[in-house]
């Protein structure tokens, strides 16, 4: 089979980011002027002679020009010369992963996302490839780890749920002094706030299940870069091993898309003020927003992103019995797990995305017992502002209960 081929330059690639969040890679139909990507529910391509595939299509576990829209689409926001799709984030960081080889090591951050840490330590340590894990918040120690012959320095900025951030930058450049690749986990900045490649990353990743998508209506990842023959070999894996995304999902993210930046506009604002709120009461402990000044790192999170994002995570001093009691009393923000889209979620990680951590770990973390995550949507902020506080008052009921103990 012929490797797939992108097309190349990426059609409709001009303009500021938001012009180039609606309109690269996609063209209206040539045929009868539809303006939108269609949805291709198709596997197999009519070739115009044996082996003669029309425009590279030949088999959609290969491409699919749905997939191929978005991948294109994704590359611009990134400022990449590709992106590929795939069934899932994980999935894009498994194909990642795929084409190392026993003995290669990767050195990533010590907070990961759970099902990263999962899939590093549970599903490819034992084909030999070895991982260490350090803070990428202190570059110094990025430093110490890359001593070793490293494949791929993996960072995620900011990070889940303490929002700590790496600098990208200067990673970057500490990688590639040593032969390491940059890999930046986008996924909590998307590139309207951030855009690694632009600061010496080499690869991003996307799980587009977030704030790409927006709607939490699909699951998909990509990953995007510039190398050319990286691209063929994570190509490759991806054709050979199958892990690739449906057309119709492909269709519902690059609609998505098309209101990123009004959404991390308002996901922005929208949880500054929430976490002005917060720090504004004698309940909580502290608040990690990276839009806040009293941010351990504001000054990165100044010059490496354009805003703060919509997460946010805050200590209440009543423990996980007051986490539990301010995310059951809101009713505006949804007691569930993920995070990314319109609609606002709280979570209390010690006892849900983080409890498979052993607490001593946790803790030693920084993750505390009264911690509380909140994916922030885009509702009106006043109704978000009203439900924090009847979230407040629920904690501050267990917590006086709690204090008389
Ligand atoms: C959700 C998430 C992933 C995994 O993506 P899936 O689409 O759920 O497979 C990876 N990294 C980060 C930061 C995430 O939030």
């Amino acid at each position: 089979m012929a490797e797939p081929s992108q097309p190349n330059p990426i059609p409709h690639n001009h303009g500021r980011i938001e012009t180039r969040a609606i309109h690269a890679g996609q063209v209206a139909n040539p045929e009868n002027g539809a303006l939108m990507t269609p949805v291709y529910f198709n596997s197999t391509y009519q070739q115009d002679a044996p082996g003669v595939p029309r425009l590279g299509y030949e088999y959609s576990r290969t491409t699919n020009p749905t997939r191929t829209a978005l991948e294109l689409n994704l590359a611009s926001l990134e400022s990449g010369a590709w992106g590929l799709c795939f069934a899932s984030g994980l999935a894009a960081i498994a194909t990642l992963l795929q084409r190392l080889r026993p003995g290669d090591r990767v050195v990533a951050g010590n907070d990961l996302y759970g099902g990263t840490h999962r899939l590093f330590l549970k599903c490819f340590a034992h084909f030999g490839l070895e991982f260490e894990f350090v803070d990428t918040s202190d570059p110094a120690a990025v430093e110490r780890a890359l001593a070793k012959r490293t494949a791929y320095l993996y960072l995620e900025t900011p990070t889940n749920p303490l929002l700590k951030l790496a600098d990208i930058a200067a990673c970057a450049k500490l990688a590639k002094a040593k032969g390491a690749r940059c890999v930046v986990d986008n996924t909590f900045a998307t590139p309207y706030l951030q855009r690694p490649l632009e600061l010496g990353a080499d690869v991003v990743i996307h799980s587009l299940t977030k704030y790409l998508g927006g709607h939490s209506d699909v699951v998909g990842g990509a990953l995007i870069g510039n190398d050319l023959k990286l691209r063929e070999e994570l190509a490759f894996h991806q054709n050979a091993v199958g892990a690739q995304f449906g057309p119709m999902d492909a269709f519902l993210v690059l609609r998505g898309i098309k209101t990123l930046h009004v959404r991390m506009e308002r996901h922005s604002s929208n949880a500054m003020a929430v976490a002005r709120h917060l720090e504004a009461s004698d309940l909580v402990q502290r608040v990690v927003y990276p839009g806040l000044a009293s941010h351990p790192q504001a000054a990165l999170a100044k010059s490496q992103m354009s805003m703060g994002g919509g997460m946010l995570s805050f200590e209440l001093v009543g423990g996980v019995d007051a986490g539990v009691a301010f995310s059951s009393a809101t009713r505006v923000f949804t007691l569930a797990e993920s995070l990314g889209g319109v609609e606002s979620l709280v979570e209390v990680p010690p006892i849900m995305t983080h409890a498979a951590i052993p607490a001593e770990t946790r803790r030693a973390a920084g993750l505390s017992d009264g911690l509380v995550r909140l994916s922030v949507g885009i509702e009106h902020v006043d109704d978000l502002i009203e439900d924090v506080e009847r979230g407040l008052a629920a904690a501050k009921k267990v917590s006086g209960a709690a204090a008389r103990r």
